[in-house]
Parts: C-alpha cells; structure tokens; sequence
C-alpha cells in the first residue's frame, strides 16, 4: 500500500530530529528521544467546527475525521458546575467517553492515523484503560490489537480489552520488560505498529480536544487554572497544546500525582528534570508511571503555564473519591486526583476567589468496581 503524505511531520523534542509524518516512528530514531507532532495550523479553525464530537478540532489534528463523523460517539463529554468545599469548580467528565476513560480521544485519533498509514495490526503494552481504549478504536477502524501485558495484571482488568476482541500476550517480568517486548514484536513485524499511548504523539494530538471543548463550552473563555492528574503526562501535554491552539491565553496548569509515585511533582518542587521515582502502593493506578515518557514536553508546559505540581496523599483521595461518588459523579481513584488536588490549594490559599477552574476527570468508577468496593467497606 502506498501510504498517504501528510502537511507535517514528526519532530523531536530533545535533537530536534524531524520524521515523515508517514513513516511508521513512536520515538526517534536518533536518540530515542520524545517526539512531537509539528506543522499543523497553530490555531484551531473556529468557522470550522463544524462536524462530530472530537472530530470538530479537524482543523488542528493530523488526520481527516472519520467518513461516518465519528468511531464511535468520541468526543463532546460534558462539563459541569458542582460546588466544592464551598468553591464553583467544572468537572470535564471525560469519563463518560466510549470505553469510560479519556484515553479514547487519543485512541481514536492514533487508530485513525495508523488506519490511514496502512497498518495492520497495533501492538500496545497497558494493563488498564489504554489498553481497553486501542482495543476499542482498533475494533472500529479494523485493525488487529494485541496487548502486552505483566504476567501479574489482574485478569479482570483486561476483560474489557479482550471483549473488543484484542489477544492479550503476557510477559514475565518488569514492566520495561513488557513494553519492550511489545515494541520487538512491532519492530519485526512489517505490517504492525506500536500504539503506545505513553510515546506516540498522534496520541497526544487526540487527547488535546479535551481542551477545545472546554475553551466552548465556557462561551470561548479561557478558564483560569486547570487540574489535571498526571502519571505518563498525555492529559497535561495535551491540555497545554489545546488550549495554546484555541489563540487565548494559557490556563495555568496543574499536575495532580499521588505522593506515592510523583515523579513530576517532585522535579517542580526542586527545579530539576524529571527522574524515576519507585512507585508505592496507591489506590491511583493510572498514574503509577515510574518515569514518564514525555518529560521534555511535561517540564515546558509546567513553566509555560507558570504551572504547578500538587502530591495527594491515600487519604486525601479516598476523601475526594467519596466526595465525588456523593455526588453522583462515579469515578475511578485515579480521576479523583484532581479533586484532591483542589481541595489541597485551596486550603492553602493557591486558588483564586472566583477563579474559574476545571478539573479533568478522566475515568469511570466502573473500570474499578473491586478498589471501590473496598474504600467502601
Ligand atoms: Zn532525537
């Protein structure tokens, strides 16, 4: 198959190495370092959203939307107003997404694009909702996915990746392990591509919408500050180029980690690059994520933003996980980060009176029905 070209190319954030945007690269071939996708319009087409769900922002993705609008409903998740320890906050509930977590917007976009480049068959190393997002997208876009799993993943979490018919490989070993043992089978095979959502840029390009759609959805305002929980950084990276393409000035933009692995919390307080941290026992498992992949991209938002890193403690996520779930707003641990987060500034005094402030949730409470039902016993 001949594949198509495209008006951009990959570029390399650390040498600065640039890629065709056709040929098949998830990090650079040079040095190994994080790729960015370079030479879309610098800013979203407003006449131009026009169109379905995610598929709207067009004008600012790599790929042309889907002929049938869209995969399958991604995209135009609700924001809305609830109070929080006294403060109006919006929640952008990106946990009502397809498969039930932001992931899908990225999936979608990457699907999409691999369809488009004549790949066959994704390979993907996850043992959670990426995982379940690729299968999905992989799925709509008739595309084989195989995911690479550690041989201790709990079964149970991997049931929804396997019902959209992905075959599911696991490894003994570390988690490096995994992901390298997914992207050697990748490597040998022509007519597969590794989709890793922690490395491939295009994956960033479709989490990015989450913030058109709130830059909208508040009448084309900027909200003020914008919290994000953070563990390989696609949400926070793609909030930063996001709203940069709506031509408003950035939100400033907060990564929420657990204490227990907050590797990028921990380069913000200390001023240094961003190192690997040994994760600890959280209740948070998206964001158990050692050492991310895109730390270039993470530090240049943190400073772009005039950003910040906040670390929630058990305690105070089992707290906002109950506030939340109080409320009607079901959600998995992890997407409570946010909330505590919050919680934490404002008590501090770090939040402004009258602030507009969003919070990315980012999971559905139905992807941990066992962690939930022991906070609640
Ligand atoms: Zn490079």
């Amino acid at each position: 198959m001949v594949r198509p070209s495209f008006a951009w190319h990959f570029r390399c954030v650390v040498c600065g190495a640039t890629i065709p945007a056709n040929d098949l690269a998830w990090q650079c071939p040079r040095c190994s370092g994080e790729l960015s996708v370079e030479g879309l319009p610098a800013q979203l087409d407003r006449p131009g959203l026009t169109g379905h769900g995610l598929w709207r922002s067009a004008s600012v993705l790599p790929v042309p939307a889907p002929d049938r609008g869209t995969m399958l409903g991604e995209g135009d998740t609700p924001l809305i107003p609830v109070e929080i320890d006294g403060a109006l906050v919006h929640l952008k509930l990106d946990s009502l997404l397809p498969t039930g977590s932001f992931k899908d917007r990225g999936a979608a976009v990457l699907a999409r694009y691999l369809q488009l480049v004549g790949a066959r068959r994704i390979i993907v190393d996850s043992s959670g909702n990426a995982a379940a997002a690729m299968a999905a997208f992989a799925a709509a876009a008739g595309l084989e996915c195989v995911v690479y799993v550690p041989a201790t993943a709990s079964p149970g979490k991997l049931v929804q990746a396997r019902a959209y018919g992905a075959a599911v490989i696991p490894i003994e070993g570390s988690r490096d392990d995994v992901a390298h043992a997914a992207q050697s089978a990748a490597d040998s095979d022509d007519s597969a591509s590794y989709a890793s959502h922690n490395w491939h840029p295009v994956f960033v390009e479709g989490v990015k919408t989450w913030a058109h759609e709130v830059h909208y959805q508040l009448g084309g305002r900027q909200p003020d500050t914008v919290i994000v929980p953070t563990g390989g950084g696609s949400s926070f990276v793609g909030a930063w180029r996001g709203f940069r393409e709506t031509g408003a000035s950035i939100p400033r933009l907060i990564a929420a980690q657990p204490e227990a692995c907050h590797p990028i919390v921990r380069a913000w307080q200390s001023g240094t690059s961003i190192t690997s941290m040994p994760a600890e026992t959280t209740m948070a498992e998206g964001t158990k994520i050692a050492l991310p992949s895109r730390p270039a991209q993470i530090l240049e938002a943190l400073s772009d933003s005039d950003g910040a890193g906040v670390a929630v403690s058990e305690d105070e996520l089992t707290s906002a996980s109950k506030l939340l779930w109080s409320m009607g707003v079901y959600v998995e641990p992890t997407a409570a980060l946010g909330v505590a987060a919050f919680r934490i500034m404002k008590q501090q005094g770090d939040v402004q009176e009258g602030a507009t402030v969003v919070i990315h949730i980012t999971g559905n409470g139905l992807k941990s029905t066992p962690v939930i039902d022991e906070v609640l016993s």
